[in-house]
């Protein structure tokens, strides 16, 4: 008989009653589909399983002052990029718009900071 409320086994397939906790047929603990959703808009909102991705976004928003933000900047896309790979790899960990927040506030606080710094250099070497 079956059911539509059945969990199926992630290891070997069968199809178990949705009050087990293990797998009938192999043991396997069995994914409950209620965690999963209540776990997955957390995991979007704070990616505390992918620090990268959160010291990136962190990074990124301090990397926004003028000038003294140029090296920060350099950071965040650095880290930004590790925690996309991070999500990549293991995407329940989440994190992966917030690696992107990151790359991208870093890529704006260059496009500003870089020739804002050759201004500044320059006006102090011509003194
Ligand atoms: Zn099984």
């Amino acid at each position: 008989m079956e059911d539509q409320n059945n969990i199926y086994c992630t290891h070997c397939g069968e199809s178990n009653k949705p009050n087990l906790d293990r797998c009938e047929k192999c043991n396997t603990p069995l994914q409950q589909n209620t965690k999963d959703t209540l776990e997955t808009p957390i995991l979007w909102c704070v990616p505390y399983k992918n620090k990268k991705a959160l010291i990136s976004y962190y990074v990124g928003i301090v990397a926004l002052f003028p000038v003294i933000g140029l090296p920060l900047a350099v950071a965040s896309i650095i880290l930004g990029r590790k925690g996309t790979q991070h999500a990549k790899q293991f995407p329940e960990k989440g994190g992966k718009v917030h690696a992107w927040i990151g790359i991208i506030l870093g890529a704006v606080s260059m496009i500003y900071n870089v020739p804002l710094s050759i201004l500044i250099i320059k006006g102090i070497l011509s003194n």
